[in-house]
């Protein structure tokens, strides 16, 4: 799969810039002269190679005072967008055979004509093509095609991106300074636009760096974890090295403050003693920073790649990811540990939060945070409330036992349009909600409306918050 991206450049200098300009003014009448000649039923089945060779022996070439590269460039890609445009006729017309004959002879036999371009001597083909295909013209004078070994980029002193692309002259570069660090590749296309030139090109979505691939389509809900970043919807884990890197560096942690503790009161002790040499050379050698920084720095790379890693395998088949807002601070869903681990389950929920909304945002896909008050309690299948056994979850109404982590994020899902809670629901009417439903499923009465009429302290939510319906 392809994709295009787009550099753009700095603004040019009037020079420079005119000279790309009549370049591209003189291609567009290349591109017109195209259109003109093969943008019908005469250029259906010629390829670009063999319209380069007649003009070549006609000298039609000459006209236009381009360099050779340039004006062939040119010619492939107007024969392309040619060939796109009858492309597009033809599915219409493929249809309207569908309709024309019932008889699978016959109809192969006219998809086999269109297919092979030689539509024109059936009379019922040429006039739906005719008909369909419209004879198109050219409208582009600003755009200048560059084939992939005809340019390439420097990176000057002030670390500035320069793209180097044929003038009008043979053997004299124009020098484009760009406003990216990546250097384009690949064939350019460069189209002029207010004293800048948009740079477009094209990568395989299969050789792209992760954050650059394109998001999935599905929509799915998300549970951020502790011995994992996330668990979605369908029952997948990511991140799963998680938390053993937390507990790994949690017990270091520990352990390491044991033992400069200890350190500190033998060199406290030293120097009690009057021996402040030693004190020195143990605060100097043994109590030192360095080391314990770095490896914290080693330490919150791993647990942000781990995280990042997470998220990039959910937005691979989402386009729409739902989850709890990890940014708000909440009393914890699950009890946390001592000190050092609380402090390490706020900053990975930071971290996952940060990945959450910068990878949705590169790659594409929607982040949809919900209220995700009681998702880790209740049955997604019957709406009970369930009892939790560690990581199980055990509905006594249904007598299933879940995978607590895979039913929270089902039930983060099922938030994402719930008439009822929205983000601002408080806890106690979310419970309030839930309580009803489950009651309402276990003596199988149709689910209430909870409507403003109904709750009156929903009412003064929506009134406070009226953005919130
Ligand atoms: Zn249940």
């Amino acid at each position: 799969m392809k994709t295009t991206r787009i550099a753009y450049s700095q603004r040019l200098n009037v020079g420079k810039y005119r000279a790309l300009a009549e370049q591209a003014r003189r291609l567009g009448r290349v591109r017109s002269e195209v259109w003109r000649r093969y943008g019908s039923v005469a250029g259906a089945g010629l390829t670009d190679r063999q319209v380069r060779d007649q003009w070549l022996a006609e000298g039609t070439h000459r006209r236009f005072e381009v360099l050779a590269n340039a004006w062939k460039e040119t010619v492939r890609d107007a024969m392309a967008d040619i060939t796109a445009s009858r492309e597009s006729a033809k599915a219409v017309v493929r249809r309207a055979v569908g309709r024309h004959t019932a008889d699978p002879a016959a109809r192969r036999r006219l998809l086999g004509l269109l297919k092979t371009n030689k539509w024109s001597g059936d009379a019922y083909l040429a006039r739906q093509m005719r008909k369909h295909w419209r004879r198109g013209q050219n409208h582009t004078h600003n755009q200048i095609v560059v084939r992939a070994d005809k340019h390439h980029t420097h990176v000057d002193g002030n670390g500035l991106l320069w793209l180097a692309v044929p003038g009008l002259v043979r053997r004299q570069l124009v020098r484009i300074p760009l406003n990216t660090t990546v250097a384009p590749r690949g064939t350019l296309r460069l189209i002029l636009r207010a004293d800048r030139v948009e740079v477009h090109y094209q990568i395989d979505a299969a050789t792209m760096k992760t954050s650059q691939r394109p998001c999935g389509g599905a929509t799915i809900g998300v549970d951020k974890g502790y011995t994992e970043v996330l668990t979605d919807s369908d029952g997948n884990h990511h991140g799963a090295r998680l938390g053993r890197l937390l507990t790994t560096e949690s017990d270091r942690t520990k352990e390491r403050n044991r033992r400069r503790a200890k350190l500190r009161s033998i060199a406290n002790n030293a120097a009690r003693r009057g021996d402040q040499a030693k004190a020195d050379r143990i605060s100097q050698n043994n109590l030192g920073s360095v080391k314990r920084d770095r490896q914290a720095a080693r330490h919150r790379a791993q647990v942000r790649t781990e995280i990042f890693t997470a998220v990039h395998r959910v937005v691979d088949k989402a386009t729409v990811v739902v989850a709890e807002d990890l940014t708000k601070t909440f009393a914890g869903r699950k009890p946390l540990g001592r000190d050092t681990n609380r402090r390490l389950a706020a900053w990975t929920k930071g971290v996952t939060a940060e990945a959450l909304a910068s990878v949705s945002e590169r790659r594409g896909s929607a982040l949809v945070h919900v209220n995700a008050a009681y998702t880790s309690q209740v049955c997604h299948r019957c709406g009970c409330l369930g009892r939790r056994a560690g990581d199980r979850l055990h509905c006594t109404v249904c007598g299933v036992v879940w995978q607590a982590d895979v039913n929270a994020a089902i039930n983060v899902l099922q938030r994402h349009g719930d008439p009822d809670i929205t983000l601002r629901t408080p806890h106690n009417l979310v419970k309030q909600i839930v309580q009803t439903r489950a009651n309402r499923h276990r003596s199988r009465l149709p689910l209430p409306d909870f409507s403003p009429a109904l709750l009156s302290e929903e009412r003064i939510i929506r009134k406070s918050h009226p953005d919130q319906v």
